[in-house]
């Protein structure tokens, strides 16, 4: 892991302030479920992106700066946790011979959101992402891997606790660092979101009173 948090926060904001210009309000609908990435997270709290942001703004910055936390939570259990780092590797090298990953390589925006929308009840999909990469995991099944010991169990348990605490150090220390950011997050909120939100709240007050709108 190159760089201080500092100058990995600093890096990660100015690349999500390069993305903010080309975002767009969604014409889809809206999500029904809370995105738990972003509801009530500290990190936006500290960036001043918590109220009046639309979702998709806050969630491209949740994204960046989870992805500093896990590259160094990879980093650190690399060094410190051998257990865990083996499990890990192990996990992953089963998930590379999965033939279909419909959530990999997606830029930051769009990781961690639902991969399908939401089915309208009564209409469901033919397919879906999730479905498919299900239906491609089942087929390319593989042997369970040996038990643990409760000795091992016991272990691994710590080495994960141990990375859960480092990664929460980290998110403070991140939170912290926001600080110096919230000015600059602000201002590129002005002048790139507002007036958008603004003219979305304007063409729906517009449809709303058209002649032929009901009521
Ligand atoms: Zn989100």
């Amino acid at each position: 892991m190159e760089g201080s948090v500092e100058a990995r926060v600093s890096h990660e904001v100015d690349r999500w302030l390069a993305w903010l210009p080309r975002w767009r309000p969604g014409t889809h609908r809206g999500r029904v479920r809370l995105c738990t990435r972003c509801f009530g997270s500290p990190i936006l709290a500290a960036s001043g992106l918590d109220v009046d942001v639309p979702h998709p703004v806050q969630h491209a910055f949740s994204m960046r700066m989870k992805g500093i936390i896990d590259a160094s939570v990879d980093d650190y259990t690399a060094r410190n946790l051998p257990m865990l780092h083996r499990e890990i590797r192990l996990a992953e090298e089963r998930k590379a011979r999965r033939p279909y990953r419909a959530g990999e390589g997606l830029d930051p925006e769009f990781l961690g959101l639902d991969l399908d929308p939401e089915e309208t009840p009564g209409q469901p999909f033919l397919f879906t992402l999730q479905g498919l990469e299900a239906d491609a995991a089942a087929e390319s099944a593989e042997p369970a891997p040996r038990p643990f010991t409760p000795q091992e169990k016991e272990a691994l348990r710590e080495e994960v606790r141990l990375a859960d605490e480092f990664a929460k150090q980290l998110g403070r220390r991140i939170c912290i660092e926001l600080a110096h950011h919230r000015a600059r997050i602000a201002a590129a909120v002005e002048r790139h979101v507002e007036p958008q939100v603004a003219q979305m709240l304007a063409d729906l007050d517009r449809e709303l009173d058209a002649p032929g709108w009901p009521g």
